[in-house]
């Protein structure tokens, strides 16, 4: 974890140093090394839905501290991170392709590893576990797909995804 800034030795700027350990984490994820590409113009900021609900969320302010390394300020009990809505637009806008929604993706992640996430992300996991699906099908959504001309969803094949999940459960049944 990132250490406190500190007073520098003349007692008026603040020092914080850059926790390595949480950037090496971060960059083994899928995607979770881009932010290193980050040079903070902030056009990601402007088309962002997630900077008009109120809070302090800012994928610049994201990068940021992904950059200064201040793990613990982003991986914490109600993180803000939670609040990207994975739209995507900060990707289209960002002029150095650091893909910004893949690094809070592999940052949500990194919170999921640590048992940390929403009872509403919770909810989906377990519905995608069941069904295969992060939202439950209705009999409405193929109707609606009818309308438009579309064929009815397929099946969702179960097994192979429950392999995915759990890739070790076929071997332990071997045993
Ligand atoms: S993906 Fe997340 S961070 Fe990016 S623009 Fe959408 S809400 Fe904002
Ligand atoms: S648009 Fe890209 S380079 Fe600019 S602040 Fe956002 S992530 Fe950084």
């Amino acid at each position: 974890m990132p250490q406190k800034p500190k007073d520098s030795p003349s007692g008026k700027n603040k020092v914080a140093r850059i926790d390595f350990r949480f950037r090496r984490e971060l960059a083994e994820k899928i995607e979770g090394d881009l932010a290193s590409f980050c040079y903070q113009c902030g056009a990601c900021v402007g088309d962002c839905p997630a900077t008009t609900y109120g809070s302090d969320f800012n994928p610049r302010d994201i990068m940021l501290k992904v950059l200064y390394g201040l793990g613990d300020e982003l991986l914490g009990e109600n993180s803000i991170l939670w609040e990207c809505t994975n739209c995507y637009n900060c990707h289209e806008r960002c002029p150095q392709d650091v893909k910004p929604v893949e690094v809070i993706i592999s940052l949500k992640n990194m919170l999921a590893d640590l048992g940390i996430y929403p009872p509403a992300v919770e909810k989906v996991i377990q519905t995608f576990e069941k069904t295969g699906r992060t939202v439950p099908l209705s009999d409405a959504v193929n109707r609606q797909r009818e309308k438009f001309g579309l064929p009815p969803l397929p099946e969702v094949p179960m097994e192979e995804i429950q392999k995915l999940i759990e890739p070790d459960s076929e071997e332990g049944e071997k045993d």
